[in-house]
């Protein structure tokens, strides 16, 4: 055998043991963004279920509401299992259903794990970005699995379900990337308080193309009540938006991108005659470190420095807020 075609062959091998490993590839987590995206929507579920059913605009019909409220009861249950999402990939056999290949399928049981089609997870945007399944349409798929395991049969009725929820989630998101050139970094904000007076935290999501970081308990630790021996109850955050960023050369000689994200802030401390207290006027600004890629601003990934929280109080500080 001459040497290019031993080289041929060699190189085949690896291929073919490459795809095989892909094939059939089976787990029940981490994986990349749409992954986290469907662990995050199944863990918080119960609140995302509520953002419809407080919600005029989500229009369910009493059935609707019924299957809603079936799920609610069930997924402290659905969420003690051990795998109770698993994601597969490179078996379309198995994810077909009545000749329609399906991003997700479950049978109809509670706490039988629901399937993650991996191949469909993941979409090629018409600029040619991937474009990973995002938290609104993994709660939609969701409801429409675990209305499964209430015995729910009908795939169409629950694709229309799960349209609304969707909708109702995302109208409480907002959501921002990078601009042109730095789409993969994303930013979902997530405001989950249905009443005004209830104090929740809202949720801040950052992701880079292969990983997402929630800050929200950054933030939260970044918060001091002023009030002797009052609590935190919660924060609401609005109006996301970039700041200008710069570049510098950190310890290692890298070049590393600081991008500071900024928003407005109000908070809620419990004192201790039980009232709960609103302190408006901050500002929060997030330091988020990236590292710079050799080809300059392309392609940022996160660094192994750890985000930044400050609260500004704007009444104090008025030539930092605007
Ligand atoms: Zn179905």
């Amino acid at each position: 055998m001459n040497f290019i075609l031993r080289f041929v062959l060699t190189v085949a091998f690896v291929l073919s043991v490459g795809v095989q490993a892909k094939a059939g590839g089976v787990s029940d987590g981490g994986g990349g963004r749409a992954e986290q995206n469907i662990s995050f929507a199944f863990m918080h579920l119960n609140r995302f279920i509520e953002l419809c059913l407080q919600s005029e605009t989500c229009k369910i019909t009493a059935a609707e509401k019924n299957i809603l409220q079936s799920i609610q009861k069930s997924l402290a249950s659905e969420q003690k299992n051990t795998h109770p999402l698993v994601f597969k990939s490179g078996d379309s056999s198995f994810f077909r259903i009545d000749g329609d290949l399906k991003v997700a399928k479950t049978d109809f049981k509670i706490g039988s794990p629901v399937y993650f089609n991996v191949d469909m997870l993941y979409i090629k945007a018409a600029d040619g970005k991937i474009v990973a399944m995002d938290i609104a349409e993994a709660v939609g798929i969701l409801i429409h699995e675990l209305a499964h395991h209430q015995g729910e049969r009908d795939h169409s009725q629950l694709d229309l379900l799960a349209a609304k929820v969707r909708q109702a989630v995302q109208a409480r998101i907002q959501h921002l990337d990078m601009g042109k050139y730095q789409s993969s970094i994303q930013v979902d904000v997530i405001d989950w308080n249905v009443s005004n007076e209830a104090a929740t935290d809202t949720q801040l999501i950052i992701s880079d193309a292969l990983k997402t970081q929630n800050l929200s308990s950054l933030i939260r630790d970044q918060i001091s009540c002023p009030f002797k021996g009052s609590t935190l109850s919660g924060y609401w955050l609005w109006n996301i938006h970039w700041n200008l960023g710069e570049s510098f050369p950190s310890f290692d000689q890298q070049r590393l991108w600081k991008q500071p994200l900024r928003g407005r802030l109000n908070y809620y401390c419990k004192i201790s005659s039980g009232e709960t207290v609103e302190v408006a006027g901050n500002d929060m600004e997030i330091s988020i470190y990236f590292s710079e890629a050799k080809d300059d601003l392309k392609n940022l990934e996160f660094s192994s420095k750890a985000p930044e929280v400050e609260v500004i109080d704007c009444l104090q500080n008025p030539g930092r807020c605007h």
